[in-house]
């Protein structure tokens, strides 16, 4: 029989899951278990950072990592859910644990339906007048300048040596890009690593919120190996940057808040976004459309890929009409499976988001979580397209 240790929130219960332990028992720290699923109706399986890398990362195989997030929906009462405090074991076949996973499963199904939903979007661009003098602003040596500074790490990997150093690059420039307007704040998130993501906000006046989201992190082909992550995500990174330059500078003033969340740790499953989506539907935040980017600069058929799976319907439909509005290009539709990007996360949260990628899967970048995700392989004036696309979509949003 094979016993597994969980370390629940490792960082935050430390303490008690040592003294719980017998020496003899303590996994070292990269045995850790980490809670992961590959589909949406999958339980879960425990693995250890580096089977994560091995077994699913390294080959292409899309998951989220739960084991973070999954305390933080919303409590039931009664003596399972208790019993659910870290440290507590998981024998196999352990009826209990089977009745522990069904209440997860509930309690997310409760929550998204919980979360309030907005059913419509409108018919398509009505704010052409406003948002076209800002995105006639964008600069394309911008996002040159900043896709440079991010592919110069020799990796972004969420727990390695460059983690916290890009992190703090990430917090830096976004301020800098929303330095123009004193009432926008730049906060970071805190995970169980040491890679923060970073939210930015511009505050409107209706108390909800719309959302545009990149992951910073990178992967390699091993987990220290050299990641420059050019297209997979500075690219997305920048555009969303600039679209917050842009917007700062013109002192845009929203009714809804607009949010630029930058986050961490995707690459090992999802977890910066699920981090700060657990939360905000925990505390109530009322987020009206989440736009996801992740790879916007390497498009041989030179189309704003919209996917239509694990997303919404009303708004994925939305954002193809944007496109034609907001760019000079064709949209390209395609679908990506389970836990592809940041998206997954906002959808398991409730919120209604959509997913815009560069291309669709069969000719998407192959250079992806290697050391040849290069700045060399993109095409900054395809990603200046992204960048108008976000910028018609946030002064459309503003006023959804
Ligand atoms: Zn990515």
């Amino acid at each position: 029989m094979v016993r597994f240790v969980l370390l629940g929130a490792a960082a935050l219960h430390a303490t008690v899951v040592l003294s719980a332990l017998t020496a003899q028992s303590l996994p070292a720290r990269d045995e850790e278990l980490r809670l992961v699923k590959t589909s949406e109706d999958d339980a879960g399986t425990w693995m250890t950072e580096e089977q994560k890398f091995e077994q699913l990362t390294s080959k292409g195989i899309h998951f989220a990592d739960i084991t973070d997030t999954m305390a933080s929906l919303p409590p039931l009462s009664g003596p399972l859910f208790e019993r659910r405090i870290p440290p507590f074991e998981k024998v196999e076949g352990n009826q209990e644990w089977s009745k522990i996973q069904e209440l997860d499963t509930l309690r997310a199904d409760r929550l998204a339906s919980a979360v309030e939903k907005r059913a419509t979007f409108p018919s398509g661009a009505s704010h052409q007048s406003e948002a076209n003098p800002l995105i006639a602003r964008l600069s394309q040596s911008n996002l040159q300048t900043w896709t440079n500074a991010l592919a110069n790490f020799y990796n972004r990997y969420y727990k390695g040596t460059y983690a916290a150093t890009s992190a703090q690059w990430m917090y830096d420039t976004a301020r800098s890009a929303a330095s123009a307007n004193s009432a926008i704040t730049v906060k970071q998130f805190s995970h169980s690593y040491n890679q923060p993501s970073v939210i930015a906000a511009i505050p409107g006046t209706s108390g909800e919120v719309v959302v545009v989201s990149a992951h910073y992190d990178s992967v390699g082909t091993s987990t220290s190996g050299r990641a420059p992550g050019a297209d997979d995500n500075a690219s997305g990174v920048v555009v969303v940057l600039e679209a917050l330059r842009v917007l700062a500078e013109a002192k845009f003033k929203p009714a809804n808040t607009l949010e630029f969340h930058f986050y961490s740790g995707e690459e090992g499953g999802l977890q910066g976004s699920r981090g700060v989506m657990q939360s905000y539907a925990r505390s109530g935040v009322k987020v009206l459309a989440v736009m996801n980017q992740d790879m916007t600069g390497y498009s041989p058929n030179n189309v704003i890929a919209v996917y239509t799976d694990y997303v919404d319907a009303g708004l994925t439909s939305y954002l193809q009409k944007l496109v034609p509005v907001y760019t000079q290009l064709k949209v390209a539709t395609d679908r990506c499976g389970y836990a592809c990007s940041d998206h997954g996360s906002a959808r398991d949260a409730g919120y209604p988001v959509a997913y815009v990628c560069d291309e669709v899967m069969a000719d998407s970048s192959p250079y992806i979580h290697s050391a040849n995700d290069a700045v060399s392989t993109l095409s900054f004036p395809h990603m200046l397209q992204h960048a108008k696309l976000t910028v018609g979509f946030l002064v459309e949003g503003s006023y959804f």
